[in-house]
């Protein structure tokens, strides 16, 4: 398990190619902490030019109408540094999402269900930015690692904001945690 230097703080890197294959849909690119583990220059660096995000539990708690400080920080890095930035949500609450949005003035993409891809063909329409210098930030592998993978996406997975969340989501947790101790033997 290799911990990279500052900018993807305390990131756990995975080996795709080397994790068993049925689960390699599942696995994400990196494993970090929080958001504040994620230097949006690095990203910058590591030649990312757009950035898809999650929003319940990545960007906000579940539910949530007010982002955090610490969410707005960040978002703003990311303006400066000039990365292209496009939510890719599951919400049901459409009116919520809208409003969402435009409070960090953010688009966000249209489209079914992550996994689905057609969402994320949608935010990399928006952000004009190709696939292979994208990454999406989420806090789910069912949903936003497995959509991203799915289109050669990189992803970053966080842990997620909040321990309250959609009922539904808590199972996908014990598998999570199941599939987690998988990856985890073959980080690199
Ligand atoms: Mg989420």
């Amino acid at each position: 398990m290799q911990i990279l230097e500052a900018g993807l703080k305390e990131a756990v890197k995975f080996d795709r190619s080397r994790t068993f294959a049925p689960l390699r849909r599942f696995c994400p690119t990196y494993r970090v902490s929080s958001l504040d583990s994620i230097d949006p220059n690095v990203l910058w660096d590591m030649s990312y030019r757009a950035i898809l995000l999650d929003v319940d539990n990545t960007l906000i708690p579940w539910k949530g109408m007010k982002f955090p400080d610490t969410t707005m920080d960040w978002i703003a890095k990311c303006r400066e540094v000039g990365l292209k930035l496009c939510i890719v949500s599951n919400t049901r609450n459409k009116p919520r999402l809208k409003l969402l949005s435009e409070k960090l003035g953010i688009p966000h993409a249209e489209g079914p269900m992550k996994p689905g891809r057609a969402a994320f063909v949608d935010a990399m329409r928006i952000t004009g930015v190709p696939s292979e210098a994208t990454i999406m930030v989420g806090d789910q592998l069912f949903t936003d690692v497995w959509g991203a993978n799915r289109l050669g996406i990189a992803s970053i997975w966080v842990t997620p904001m909040a321990k309250r969340e959609f009922f539904g989501t808590k199972f996908s947790r014990l598998a999570e945690r199941m599939i987690t101790r998988l990856l985890k033997r073959h980080a690199e």
